[in-house]
């Protein structure tokens, strides 16, 4: 737990929040409330508040398993049938004509990375019964407008990038790229105008657990420098509000930062096959683990929510 970028005050808000989530669970089982009392006795939060009121970033139950746990089940016929019929559209981050930012080294357009990582989930997600789809390919432009009018029956909303730094914090090669290993790793961001975001943030916890427990490092840079707000202090899963196909999108949508190209140990990594192939396995089993927390009503996903 990042505990040295939290204040005291911010976790036991946290705390806070947990508990209150206890308490409206415990309403409903009159048996339970003395224990509830206890909690709130314990954590302190007498005076709790109206800030503190939903429980959209409650800690959802993600059992995370191994990747040798896994092995046998991943592609099985039964997985593949369960899966069967759910529909999962991926967006990779930008296009040939706005490529997003040049990588350190290769001077390569973030797009190129994005594009290559979006057609292995693709088939990974593809090989356990999914129907991924993707936005748009290498040579095919695709405006932010076009980007959620594609939703057609799809569940899942996955925009896939990688990540840059802020320019000041850039040093600048010949070639005009940034390099610098101020920040690196990766990071999930989701967007509070999102129409379904209690399970927009289970999708963001899901996957950023299995990334975490993988071993990929995640990246706070945009918290401590940028000052964008973190949902949860166990994990990099950032309200990054504003961005346009996360609020946009009529279904759970995730935008995930895959490393930071910026950095050259970083576009090193990103270019690497056991890399790319261990990432995407991650985010296939992080996209199982949120559909086995809503496996059913397979279409009409985007219009119920409480
Ligand atoms: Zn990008």
């Amino acid at each position: 737990m990042p505990t040295d970028r939290y204040t005291i005050a911010e976790i036991s808000l946290q705390k806070i929040r947990k508990s209150l989530f206890l308490q409206d669970f415990t309403r409903k089982i009159p048996g339970l409330a003395a224990s509830v009392i206890m909690t709130l006795a314990l954590s302190g939060s007498a005076h709790a508040d109206s800030a503190v009121t939903d429980d959209v970033y409650a800690e959802p139950e993600i059992t995370v398993r191994t990747s040798d746990e896994l092995k046998d089940t991943r592609y099985s016929a039964e997985t593949v049938q369960k899966h069967r019929g759910i529909k999962i559209l991926l967006d990779p981050g930008h296009d040939h004509v706005q490529p997003g930012v040049l990588s350190s080294e290769h001077a390569t357009g973030e797009y190129v990375f994005n594009v290559n990582l979006a057609v292995k989930l693709q088939q990974e997600l593809n090989r356990r019964g999914y129907t991924a789809d993707l936005t748009h390919t290498l040579n095919e432009t695709c405006p932010l407008t076009n980007r959620t009018t594609k939703i057609n029956g799809h569940r899942i909303f996955v925009s896939l990038h990688h990540d840059s730094v802020q320019e000041f914090d850039c040093e600048w090669t010949s070639k005009k790229t940034c390099r610098t290993d101020s920040a690196s790793g990766y990071s999930v961001l989701l967007s509070n105008e999102n129409p379904m975001l209690r399970k927009t943030y289970i999708l963001a916890y899901a996957t950023a657990s299995y990334l975490k427990d993988r071993g990929f490092s995640p990246n706070y840079y945009h918290h401590t420098v940028e000052k964008v707000p973190l949902v949860t202090d166990i994990l990099p899963v950032y309200d990054k509000q504003n961005l346009y196909v996360l609020r946009n999108s009529s279904v759970p949508a995730v935008l995930v930062e895959t490393a930071v190209i910026t950095n050259p140990a970083d576009e090193k990594k990103a270019l690497d096959e056991g890399f790319q192939k261990k990432f995407t396995e991650a985010l296939a089993d992080g996209i199982d683990a949120y559909f086995e927390l809503f496996p059913e009503n397979r279409s009409g996903d985007g219009l119920k929510e409480k």
